[in-house]
């Protein structure tokens, strides 16, 4: 007996694999510091957990409606509601286990054999590979770096053929942290009315870490929306990522077969982080936007940082908590005999010599670059920064 061909072709999380050899180092000594994985390093705020526990003692312990229960998918819509001005009923909401199995269901819902999938790179690991699970076909469109890593619907319509059926992208952008304006988003949504088979999936995960203002979601244009779906969730805004707490909103029609989907896979997520999800939409703002500024004062601190090492273009992330620098100035040089041919073999180099790790740019669509996480302390990060710039000068 073998694996399937299903799961042979599917590869690994980059994101999870670098955080996995993070683990590792640190489990034999060696003092890393890492910066791959995205996650926030804050404790979830006081009332989420007040939440969960009373959950617990009120013994909500039971399966939940699939897309969770009722009351939660209200808060969901009021959310979005209040935040957003987009108009969803509850019946329209499906919450899952992390944004992750929302745009999984998304996927397998939409997508047939041999159906495309536009993912404008640099794009976040994962949409490749849940494409790949569909039998789909990603057609990645690369986003400039003059362009600050935003497509155009120009690139976007070059692209299009008759099998395409999804755009999905994300907005804030992991890895790069580009943030979409509503004209932009607009311009894309005013291309993609135009052929009636092709959906959007606006993956806005890190709507609550943006630094240039209000967060911009694809479903406002109400000329669109009923071809958007648009995702988010806790982890990010509420430091919440081991809770596993997504949501989406849909068409009805989606969510129906999103319900149905996970309702074989999963069930509803846990009960008791359905009712701390509950107190994350309902709460007062105040800790998610005390987050958003410390990763804001991360952000102004790395690039400083980075601007005194040599050969790291730069852009100026605009929200999410990740810098991506261009680093292909060290490739062709060598450490003794290790040669440095792209940004995978400067990443282990880092790993090894530097004792940081940071995730290459080859898991969102090109190894010219490193993605670093800065949802870690303001020392951890001028240490890491430090001990990079000593370990860069060893390659010649
Ligand atoms: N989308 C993007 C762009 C992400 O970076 C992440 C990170 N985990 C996710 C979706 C999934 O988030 P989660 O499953 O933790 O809600
Ligand atoms: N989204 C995070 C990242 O990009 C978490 C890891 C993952 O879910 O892949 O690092």
């Amino acid at each position: 007996m073998t694996l399937s061909d299903r799961i042979n072709a599917l590869s690994e999380s980059q994101t999870i694999a670098m955080a996995r050899k993070s683990r590792e180092l640190i489990a034999q000594g060696i003092d890393i510091i890492s910066l791959s994985l995205g996650e926030p390093d804050f404790p979830t705020p006081e009332p989420i957990k007040e939440a969960a526990k009373k959950a617990i003692d009120d013994n909500f312990s039971y399966y939940t409606h699939v897309s969770g229960y009722l009351e939660l998918r209200q808060a969901v819509a009021n959310k979005l509601k209040r935040d957003n001005g987009l108009d969803y009923t509850a019946d329209q909401i499906v919450v899952s286990t992390g944004a992750k199995q929302c745009i999984a269901n998304t996927v397998l819902c939409l997508i047939n054999p041999g159906d495309e999938v536009l993912i404008p790179a640099p794009f976040w690991v994962s949409y490749l590979e849940l494409v790949k699970l569909a039998e789909g076909k990603s057609v990645i469109v690369p986003a400039t770096h003059e362009a600050n890593f935003k497509v155009t619907p120009a690139q976007l319509k070059a692209a299009i053929t008759p099998k395409t059926r999804l755009l999905i992208f994300s907005t804030p952008c992991n890895p790069t942290g580009s943030v979409y304006s509503r004209s932009e988003l607009k311009a894309i949504a005013e291309l993609i009315i135009q052929y009636p088979e092709l959906y959007i999936l606006s993956d806005e995960i890190y709507e609550d870490i943006n630094f240039i203002g209000k967060h911009e979601s694809m479903a406002q244009f109400d000329f669109i929306k009923e071809r958007v779906i648009t995702v988010n969730g806790v982890s990010k805004g509420f430091a919440m990522t081991g809770w596993r707490g997504g949501y989406l909103a849909a068409p009805l029609w989606i969510a129906k077969a999103c319900d149905k989907m996970q309702g074989q896979f999963t069930s509803a997520t846990c009960s008791i982080t359905q009712k701390a999800m509950q107190k994350a939409m309902e709460m007062p703002q105040e800790a998610t936007f005390g987050m958003r500024d410390a990763f804001k004062r991360r952000r102004d601190l790395l690039l400083s940082l980075m601007k005194d090492i040599p050969g790291f273009t730069l852009n100026k992330p605009e929200g999410a908590f990740y810098v991506y620098p261009e680093v292909s100035y060290y490739f062709g040089k060598s450490y003794g005999n290790t040669p440095i041919g792209n940004a995978t073999d400067l990443c282990m180099f880092l790993a090894d010599k530097a004792h940081v790790t940071m995730v290459p740019g080859a898991a969102f669509g090109d190894d010219h670059y490193l993605r670093f996480s800065y949802a870690t302390s303001e020392e951890k990060l001028t240490e890491a920064m430090r001990r990079i710039k000593e370990a860069l000068a060893l390659l010649k």
